[in-house]
């Protein structure tokens, strides 16, 4: 038997990428190409379980199928353009979207667990005032194949061997990108992590970050359950408007609306609230009391992420002990709250560093809802 022949480039860029689909939409295409629904079975567990991205390597696959396949369908992954690992371990990978544009994604070992960070847009269009994504604009979003082959290429990169013991325990949407603005890929993206024939991932180990888009959270409520977590960063309107623009559009008490409903809903067991120390900006006593007053008797618990600076930035990070004192007056309120080691600082690849290479830059502003969000 002889191997599928070389592709042009051409007919690449005309296949289907399977990294993409889920279940019910590759059954929809192993059907479409006139075989049964049990195949696409069969290829998710080459892909996942087995890690094998060369179709003509699926032995168990009638050959004539597998022949159709390499006509029609690809197994991609992003490709590297480079690895950094810092001191401690953590991993960063700078992917390409394509000729100009490049995205992120970040591996971080910690002895019970390896949590991977992944993107999900190339920039990102929120305006975050303390994030260095922010600065670069928003490009475009990436492709649920896209996001799922972030995971299958970490696991590739990271010695990954089938059966072995997983490599990557956690997987959070907090790269590059605002996750709920990129629903359509994302959901279905997420829903490949969880599959018991893709990652199987627990759902409490697959975590959301959003930057507070309320429709979407309603929306997200409906058709998944994985964690949420929030950059909330302000106790107040006032405050959170200028740190997270997004809230002029949709303001705390929504928001928290929002997260209280979808833990209801998912059956969740809390919202994390993440929360950027600033130093001089959100990081006094009295506004560690004023988040406990909006947080205490809810399903929520606080993670404190020190502020890591960037080139330009006009924000500094709060002191060890000022952080220390914040989580004490939240713990002290009956609020669970935790501060976030920073990892990765050396190769810049820590909470709010990630900057990829956004060259053709779209400048996409907040002002409506439109703008921003694709459902
Ligand atoms: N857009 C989503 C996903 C990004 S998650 C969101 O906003 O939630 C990345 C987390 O790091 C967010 O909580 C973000 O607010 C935070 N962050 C951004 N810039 C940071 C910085 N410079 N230092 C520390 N944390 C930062």
């Amino acid at each position: 038997m002889t191997a599928a022949p070389l592709a042009t480039l051409a007919e690449t860029a005309e296949r289907v990428n399977l990294l993409g689909l889920t279940r019910p939409e590759l059954e929809a295409f192993v059907a479409s190409l006139g075989s049964k629904p049990f195949r696409a079975r069969q290829l998710m567990h080459w892909m996942y379980k087995r890690g094998v991205d060369d179709l003509a390597a699926m032995t168990d696959l009638a050959r004539d199928f597998r022949a159709l396949l390499g006509e029609r369908a690809e197994i991609r992954t992003p490709e590297i353009v480079t690895a950094q690992q810092a001191g401690d371990g953590t991993r960063k990978w700078l992917l390409r979207a394509d000729s100009s544009q490049a995205f992120e994604m970040v591996y971080i070992p910690e002895t019970d667990r390896g949590t991977l960070c992944i993107s999900s847009q190339v920039g990102c269009a929120l305006d975050c005032s303390f994030c260095a994504t922010a600065q670069q604009g928003f490009n475009r979003n990436l492709t649920a194949a896209e996001i799922v082959g972030q995971v299958w290429l970490a696991n590739r990169e990271l010695g990954y061997a089938p059966g072995g013991d997983r490599i990557i325990t956690n997987v959070v949407l907090m790269g590059m990108g605002e996750p709920l603005a990129n629903f359509r890929s994302v959901v279905p993206a997420m829903r490949i992590l969880l599959d018991d024939l893709g990652f199987d991932l627990s759902r409490r180990r697959v975590t959301l970050s959003t930057s507070g888009l309320v429709p979407q959270i309603y929306k997200l409520a409906e058709e998944s359950n994985v964690a949420l977590a929030v950059s909330l960063h302000a106790p107040d309107d006032e405050l959170r408007n200028q740190l997270v623009p997004i809230n002029r559009l949709h303001p705390i008490a929504e928001l928290l609306a929002a997260c209280w409903h979808y833990i209801d809903e998912q059956n969740g067991r809390s919202v994390t609230f993440e929360y950027v120390m600033l130093e001089g900006v959100n990081d006094s006593p009295a506004q560690a009391r004023a988040l406990a007053r909006l947080l205490a008797g809810h399903p929520a618990k606080v993670n404190l992420i020190p502020f890591n600076p960037f080139p330009g930035t006009r924000y500094r990070r709060s002191p060890d002990a000022v952080i220390a004192a914040f989580r004490d007056e939240l713990l002290q309120r009956g609020v669970m709250a935790t501060v976030r080691r920073t990892r990765g600082e050396d190769i810049d690849a820590a909470c709010g560093q990630l900057v990829g290479r956004v060259i053709d830059r779209t400048t996409v502003r907040l002002g409506s809802r439109g703008q921003v969000v694709q459902i």
